[in-house]
């Protein structure tokens, strides 16, 4: 049946939310900016997946933008939550730490961000069933997949790898006006670390946290601009 099996995104807000789907088994990675369950649920029924099918939530990060929508997610799918240790404790307390800025810009708006609402890139408080310490295997969950370690964006940042496609969250972006390092990032140096690493890996496609799917080869300009700047 179509639509039985594979790694499925859409767009919620402007944050991509992504389902891995094999036969009954269902895993959602990220439940975008809030106020789109609406859409999160059509989502899912198009992609013939019942709630109740959901085996498993894991957050990328504990970003605002990637985990609206999760309270109403759980309740509706009693789903267990899964995120990095790293993440565990910004997550219960709903409060995670704004990212820098990479550009003057950014670190205007983070620095003014930072100032003026404190919270302002937190999530809502929500304690998380289960953690991902390093790597995380998902076969018991029915799909072929694993979660690793990307530190970068944020410390406790992770990806979901399904064959040699990347569901990476906010380690990559693939933005309208060429933004694929991300503009916000707590660690600029170990993003670069973890780009190495995944680019070695033998990732073929990424499914960014923002914007469409890409060929890996895409970003690898980028990696050389970045490691002259940091
Ligand atoms: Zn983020």
């Amino acid at each position: 049946m179509e639509n039985n099996r594979g790694t499925f995104w859409t767009r919620v807000g402007y944050s991509n939310v992504v389902l891995l789907k094999n036969g009954k088994s269902a895993i959602l990675v990220d439940t975008g900016v809030k106020g789109n369950l609406a859409h999160i649920l059509r989502f899912l029924k198009h992609k013939n997946t019942e709630p109740a099918e959901l085996k498993l939530i894991v957050l990328t990060h504990t970003h605002h933008d990637h985990t609206g929508n999760l309270h109403e997610l759980v309740k509706l799918t009693g789903a267990p939550v899964l995120v990095h240790q790293n993440e565990y404790e910004n997550l219960k307390k709903g409060f995670t730490p704004i990212p820098k800025g990479m550009g003057f810009y950014t670190r205007f708006i983070s620095g003014l961000g930072s100032i003026v609402v404190p919270r302002f890139a937190s999530p809502k408080a929500f304690e998380a069933q289960l953690i991902n310490h390093h790597e995380y295997d998902l076969n018991p969950f029915g799909i072929d997949a694993k979660i690793i370690s990307t530190p970068g964006h944020t410390n406790g940042s992770q990806s979901v790898l399904v064959g040699d496609t990347l569901v990476a969250g906010d380690t990559f972006l693939n933005l309208g006006n060429g933004i694929i390092f991300p503009h916000f990032c707590n660690n600029p140096a170990t993003l670069l670390h973890t780009w190495e690493m995944l680019f070695e890996s033998g990732v073929k496609t990424v499914v960014p946290g923002h914007g469409k799917p890409f060929a890996v080869e895409k970003a690898i300009p980028e990696l050389e601009k970045w490691k002259k700047k940091i």
